[in-house]
């Protein structure tokens, strides 16, 4: 149940809506809260709020930054931000941290990072709150997207530690997935990134300064050789490497014009809008496949029913398709008794 406080601190619908239409910070910072919130009552009201803000969304170019703990994430984000803001766009910088589940400490949320850029009144930057699940955590982030949108953001990051899973996810919200690679960190060409350069549409090679800006030049040759075995990717684009130093300022402004001519690209073959449209569909599937399993272990029935079934898939007395199926048979049972 939520105390009293949660229930204060909650506006009405209007409220919210109005705040964020207007542009107030502040006020999209608390939907943002709202819609990370897990409370039932709260949930009713987020999908209210998504509900009416639908109309403003959707007009923001949005870009997905990933990159391993130390290659230069919150720089470049800083310089990149710096860079999209002076050309008359408001930026907003949503920050998804796996790591934050489970040691309650964060790489991303910390407050020092991107000091400049949070002074910025054109940039809002907003870390996302600990404790979710990844599929919480892209839920949230995709709503928060659409937040953002509605208070007239042109552009939004969602910045992610390239470590896991979350890249995937970050994949599946975003129109451009810009990779951050550091050259000679001893894994430039490894099996272990091929994956994630698969999802790149756009490769970053930092800290292209100074003594390393002949291993960094190096390194983008090997990678425009590297992706040039891959497959071509459906949206017809052609990806390119870029030389960066967030610290002397270079390539940065190189960085966002690729993105735009991407936006072109991708808006006059079509491929934009499919991307968005199938990025829709999932996210209703898995909204859907979430709230099913919620709605379901809600009941003391299934719960007692599953408990007793993973005893015995863990004694190896019944396969685990076979429990997930008897689970399934209970959830009927249920329903047709109450129908
Ligand atoms: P993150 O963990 O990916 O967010 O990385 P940071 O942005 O915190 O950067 C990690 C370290 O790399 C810091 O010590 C930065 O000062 C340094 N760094 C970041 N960008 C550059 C750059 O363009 N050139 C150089 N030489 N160092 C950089």
């Amino acid at each position: 149940m939520a105390t009293k406080s949660a229930i204060r601190r909650r506006l009405s619908l209007q409220q919210y809506e109005e705040g964020i239409v207007s542009g107030q910070r502040t006020v999209l910072g608390q939907a943002i809260t709202l819609i990370e919130s897990t409370l039932h009552d709260d949930r009713i009201l987020a999908e209210a709020l998504i509900e009416k803000l639908l109309p403003r969304t959707g007009k923001s170019v949005r870009v997905g930054i990933t990159g391993v703990p130390g290659v230069g994430k919150s720089t470049f984000i800083e310089a990149f931000g710096e860079h999209i803001t002076s050309t008359n766009k408001k930026l907003a910088v949503l920050a998804i941290d796996p790591s934050s589940k489970k040691n309650k400490g964060s790489i991303l949320g910390d407050k020092t990072r991107m000091e400049t850029l949070s002074k910025n009144p054109n940039a809002f930057i907003r870390p996302t709150a600990t404790g979710s699940s990844l599929g919480g955590v892209a839920g949230n982030t995709r709503e928060a997207i659409l937040l953002c949108e509605a208070a007239g953001y042109d552009v939004i990051l969602v910045e992610t530690v390239g470590v896991g899973q979350s890249e995937v996810a970050v994949r599946s919200m975003v129109d451009f997935f810009l990779l951050l690679m550091l050259a000679g960190a001893g894994d430039d060409l490894q099996g272990i990134k091929k994956g994630i350069m698969e999802m790149a549409d756009g490769i970053v090679i930092t800290k292209a300064d100074g003594d390393n800006f002949k291993k960094a030049s190096q390194a983008k040759a090997d990678f425009q050789y590297a992706l040039h075995l891959f497959q071509a990717p459906e949206s017809g684009w052609k990806v390119n490497v870029e030389l960066t130093s967030a610290l002397q300022n270079t390539g940065i402004r190189e960085t966002w014009e690729t993105i735009e001519s991407f936006t072109a690209h991708t808006q006059s073959n079509g491929h934009f809008v499919l991307n968005r449209q199938r990025q829709q569909l999932e996210w209703l599937h898995e909204s859907f496949d979430q709230l099913l399993k919620e709605e379901l272990l809600h009941s003391k029935k299934i719960n007692s029913k599953l408990t007793s079934l993973q005893k015995k898939v863990i004694a190896n007395q019944l396969s685990p398709s076979k429990a997930a199926r008897e689970l399934l048979n209970e959830v009927y049972k249920i329903h047709d008794g109450k129908s």
